[in-house]
């Protein structure tokens, strides 16, 4: 048996056997032509092959999964229009006489190179695009038509390769590629997003290819633990299928929790929210049986677009997502823009250490306009439910000063255009930087509820860049530095009488759910698909016997 360990990209169990591939595009030796004019013709020709084929996959993926995946494709189809990429191939086929294989893979190089070796990690995520499209003109030149393209297998399988494009993950048939392996990627490619919402268990940067001897081997993997057995031995085969059908069971026993109050066996109370990437969540929000959306990211607004939305725009995308909550509370979070998450228009300067900069809260009190934008779309919003907002990278008393004065003039406003608003908005700040922890005693008189977002609470504390690989092991929620702060949080919340949540990547984590009960955290703000899971825990949960003990270790 041959273990590998690399990161789970999406979870759960499959096994099948493993289909190792090579992950050259066909090589592409350069020859000289004759007839320039050709080949020219030849390259145009199969370049709109390719964004018929592109085309072809965006249907595809929106009739599947939603418009936000399928956008993929449409910025592929960009990629397979763009002058310069375009200009590029038809320079070398010209000037050096070359064929047209030979100019898209040296095009498909360069441009792969310079993305790859931008630090903006989602920029970096791009080779990975261009590669992919200029395999899709290669394989038109090769005349293969859209059908061959897509992958056939004959059996269920899990594939390994370096890394996947996109369009390939989209073409795969979820009955019989059954998971996937990488010995690259990271979970901010479009690839391991697909993957997650395709639901196919998945392991990617796994060091140690395996050897193409092992092709054709029984294999498992664990899409939550980042294992991989290769010919597994007995012992592990039982103990992995056991683990798959406890998994399956495990998931559709959860329907039993939906409708329930998550309370403990011992009678403590806690919410269960759910996290907002963008509206297109909606449906699963509702149908995980979520108690309130506790943060909506609310940078989907602005991010992927040219310029900024509009109060108009940006109040309808809000109105329907309180209608649709029907009533339940909705927590937006204004504007978090900088660090990784950046749009040209805001003209953010280069940064040597982004987090650190100018992000958040920040940007917004600077560019009072676009706050002052966004704010009245939240507040015209309010009239259709129940809205909170909550204010990202807090670090002093100042900035919620400030805020406040931005949130007065923003009432007054509506109030002389006659506009309706709620009087029921509830102002938070996120708890995620060890300044706001230190002065939670002050800010929670400021406001009425707190919000600690441990993903960033826990880099700027233990001094680990959450989007650096090579520390990825030093980052976490766990370490008695970040528990004791979450410990002092609550408490000066609720001495002051407000509510605390947690709403980073920890609220989920089902080692940690004890902890945060004990120490009494009001709520619990998560990926939709974890809330029935991280229920059915609490109302196996007995606080009370193990609290002491808990507190005690803090
Ligand atoms: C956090 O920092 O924990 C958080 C929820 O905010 P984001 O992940 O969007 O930075
Ligand atoms: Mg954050």
């Amino acid at each position: 048996m041959i273990v590998l360990k690399g990161v789970g990209a999406s979870d759960g169990i499959a096994i099948a056997h493993l289909n190792i591939e090579s992950n050259n595009v066909q090589a592409c030796e350069k020859r000289l032509i004759k007839d320039v004019e050709l080949e020219l013709k030849r390259y145009e020709t199969a370049r709109e092959q390719a964004i018929c084929y592109t085309k072809t996959l965006y249907e595809k993926a929106l009739a599947d999964w939603g418009e936000k995946e399928a956008e993929i494709f449409k910025s592929h189809e960009m990629m397979l229009k763009d002058k310069d990429y375009c200009s590029s191939i038809e320079q070398i086929i010209t000037q050096e006489n070359s064929n047209a294989e030979y100019a898209i893979q040296e095009t498909s190089k360069q441009f792969s190179k310079i993305f790859s070796e931008m630090s903006d990690p989602y920029m970096k995520s791009r080779a990975i695009d261009v590669m992919d499209i200029s395999t899709c003109i290669l394989n038109s030149l090769f005349c293969q038509d859209d059908s061959k393209i897509l992958r056939q297998f004959s059996n269920s399988t899990l594939l390994f390769k370096n890394d996947f494009a996109p369009s390939e993950i989209s073409s795969f048939d979820k009955k019989i590629v059954k998971g996937i392996l990488c010995s690259e990627g990271s979970t901010y490619s479009h690839t391991s997003i697909l993957l997650r919402v395709m639901k196919i268990p998945s392991v990617v940067g796994i060091k140690d290819k395996p050897d193409d001897s092992l092709n054709g081997k029984l294999t498992i993997i664990d899409g939550s633990t980042g294992e991989v057995f290769i010919d597994p031995d007995d012992a592990t085969l039982k103990f992995f299928k056991s683990k798959k059908q406890e998994y399956k069971s495990f998931y559709a026993d959860l329907k039993s929790v939906r409708g329930k109050p998550s309370i403990t066996a011992d009678g403590q109370l806690i919410k269960l929210y759910a996290n907002m990437n963008n509206p297109d969540e909606i449906e699963e929000i509702i149908k995980n049986d979520s108690e309130g959306i506790g943060l909506v990211r609310s940078e989907f607004i602005y991010l992927g677009r040219k310029s900024f939305p509009t109060e108009e725009e940006q109040f309808k995308i809000y109105k329907e997502i309180i209608e649709k909550m029907n009533g339940k509370e909705v927590i937006i979070r204004t504007l978090d823009i900088g660090s990784d998450k950046r749009a040209d228009y805001f003209e953010l300067p280069k940064e040597c250490n982004p987090a650190l900069g100018y992000r958040g809260i920040r940007v917004c009190l600077e560019k009072s306009e676009v706050f002052l934008t966004q704010l009245k779309a939240i507040y015209r919003a309010s009239n259709y439910g129940k809205v909170s907002i909550m204010f990202p990278m807090i670090t002093s008393i100042e900035e919620v000063n400030e805020i406040k004065n931005h949130l007065k003039t923003v009432k007054e406003d509506l109030k002389v255009k006659n506009v309706p608003f709620s009087n029921d908005i509830k102002i938070g700040v996120m708890i995620e930087t060890p300044a706001a922890v230190m002065i939670s005693e002050e800010l929670a008189k400021e406001v009425d509820f707190f919000s600690i977002g441990t993903n960033d609470l826990t880099q700027y504390t233990l001094a680990v860049d959450r989007q650096n690989s090579k520390v990825n092991s030093l980052f976490s929620a766990h370490h008695k530095a970040i528990l004791r702060m979450i410990k002092m949080v609550v408490k000066n919340a609720h001495s002051a009488g407000i509510e605390v949540g947690i709403c980073g990547e920890s609220s989920s984590d089902e080692s940690l759910l004890e902890t945060f009960l004990a120490l009494g955290v009001d709520k619990l703000s998560m990926s939709s698909h974890s809330i029935l899971k991280t229920r059915k825990l609490v109302l196996a949960s007995n606080v009370s016997k193990i609290k002491k003990n808990i507190l005690s270790n803090l």
